[in-house]
């Protein structure tokens, strides 16, 4: 078995490009198998995300750290920044996942790091870390077809998604890229389709040729859309219109993702929309960390002994009260989702009791309205709409 079957629950994550020993399979925007060339090994279908995404995330409890439902496993939590500048004005939150690549790279823990690049969003393998790293770029990248690229004496970290990690764990379960020894996990509510970026250009009839540097997060903290295009003009926009776009652009894939906080890595960084931590200092700027594995919460501690880091420990419930709303909705109605997408099977295996004929009662409105706001004709709807939309979320470009 392949996974051609599973084309729509895609995350393009590129594993199987990975792993294919016949190199049938080729993953950019979207995914293409040559049947005449597979051998039905069912390497790639044994470690898809999208055919093995629930019920099996990473947590264990032992004597080193601890386990939460919502959370995963974990050591410590908290807030952290980068003392130096730099990083704080190349971040997306605060910087503090680049601050920490340099730091694994300086202590000779890792050779090389596997990211995205900001020019065209792509996969690459980096020895440095500088200012061509992406920023947070909401869309499905096959991060993982790189890992072919490994050359097996080094050692390396990857930066990735959830559905990105759990992809990496079941290959290394099995002995593949276990040279990638290092985790850097993001934290992730939802993500989108391609189609948002070509919908955006059309709404503000951009030419691709026109357009100097497309960012996801642009423009001064927090940040949101930013267009700049090579005559100067800039576009800008509010996080918020994500909000939006989100629910329209939703891939069926993390309609029914239950990892919020990247149960599968040493370490993860989200934003930190901490009034508490803002109280003090307007600008300041940091990441919220969930140290998991042993081996990175020393390689942090040591950064932060350092002075490279700073560190502000945070109980795992002031985590969870943070993000409240992306746990209700990756955790708590994940049943509620999975009617949604129509997969059913997955809703028996789940529900074992969890979800009482009252409440699917109770969710049945949420949960058609949910579906029908991901078809292609709301989408055609809302369309008509969204010049009027965009000119709403529009805000001063600030740099
Ligand atoms: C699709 C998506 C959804 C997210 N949703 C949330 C959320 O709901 N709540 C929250 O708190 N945080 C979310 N994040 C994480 C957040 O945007 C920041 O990435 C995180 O806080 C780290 O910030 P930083 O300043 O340390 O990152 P930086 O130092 O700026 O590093 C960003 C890193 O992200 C990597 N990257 C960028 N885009 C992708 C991608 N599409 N796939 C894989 N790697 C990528 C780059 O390689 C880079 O290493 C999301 C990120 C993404 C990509
Ligand atoms: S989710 Fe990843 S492994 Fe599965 S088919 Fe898509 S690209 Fe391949
Ligand atoms: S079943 Fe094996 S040969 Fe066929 S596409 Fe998947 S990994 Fe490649
Ligand atoms: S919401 Fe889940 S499936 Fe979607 S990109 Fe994020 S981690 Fe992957």
């Amino acid at each position: 078995m392949n996974v051609s079957g599973i084309k729509n629950d895609c995350v393009l994550c590129g594993a199987c490009e990975a792993i294919c020993p016949h190199s049938c399979i080729s993953v950019n925007r979207h995914l293409e198998l040559d049947d005449e060339k597979c051998t039905d090994c069912s390497l790639c279908y044994e470690i898809c995300p999208a055919v093995h995404s629930l019920w099996n995330l990473g947590g264990i409890a032992d004597s080193s750290r601890h386990y939460d439902a919502d959370i995963g496993s974990y050591c410590s939590t908290g807030f952290a920044a980068p003392e130096e500048k730099k990083y704080l004005s190349e971040g997306t939150s605060a910087g503090m996942t680049r601050a920490f690549l340099n730091h694994a790279l300086e202590c000779g823990v890792i050779d090389a790091t596997v990211v995205v690049e900001t020019q065209g969003f792509k996969p690459a393998v980096k020895n440095e870390v500088n200012g061509s790293i992406a920023r947070s770029v909401y869309l499905r990248l096959p991060l993982l077809k790189v890992l072919g690229e490994l050359d097996e004496k080094k050692k390396y970290a990857v930066v990735a998604l959830p559905c990105q990690l759990q992809a990496l764990d079941n290959m290394q379960r099995r002995g593949y890229y276990t040279n990638v020894i290092l985790k850097v996990g993001l934290f992730c509510g939802m993500n989108m389709q391609h189609d948002v970026v070509d919908d955006i250009k059309s709404v503000l009839r951009l030419k691709e040729s026109n357009i100097k540097n497309f960012d996801f997060r642009g423009g001064k903290h927090p940040g949101g859309l930013h267009i700049e295009t090579k005559s100067g003009k800039i576009h800008a926009y509010s996080k918020h219109l994500y909000k939006f776009l989100n629910l329209l652009y939703l891939p069926r894939r993390c309609f029914y993702c239950n990892d919020f906080m990247s149960e599968f890595s040493d370490i993860s960084f989200g934003d930190a929309w901490n009034e508490y931590l803002y109280r003090y200092d307007e600008h300041a700027r940091w990441n919220s960390v969930v140290c998991r594995s042993e081996k990175a919460k020393q390689l942090f501690e040591k950064g932060v002994s350092k002075g490279k880091f700073k560190f502000v420990s945070a109980r795992p419930e002031d985590l969870k009260q943070l993000f409240g709303f992306n746990i209700a909705f990756k955790k708590k109605w994940l049943a509620m989702r999975i009617l949604a997408a129509n997969k059913k099977y997955l809703y028996r295996d789940f529900q074992s009791g969890k979800l009482g004929m009252v409440k699917q009662i109770f969710y049945l409105p949420v949960y058609c309205a949910m579906s029908v706001l991901r078809t292609v004709a709301a989408r055609r709807f809302f369309k008509l709409l969204y010049p009027a939309i965009f000119s709403l979320f529009s805000t001063r470009p600030r740099k």
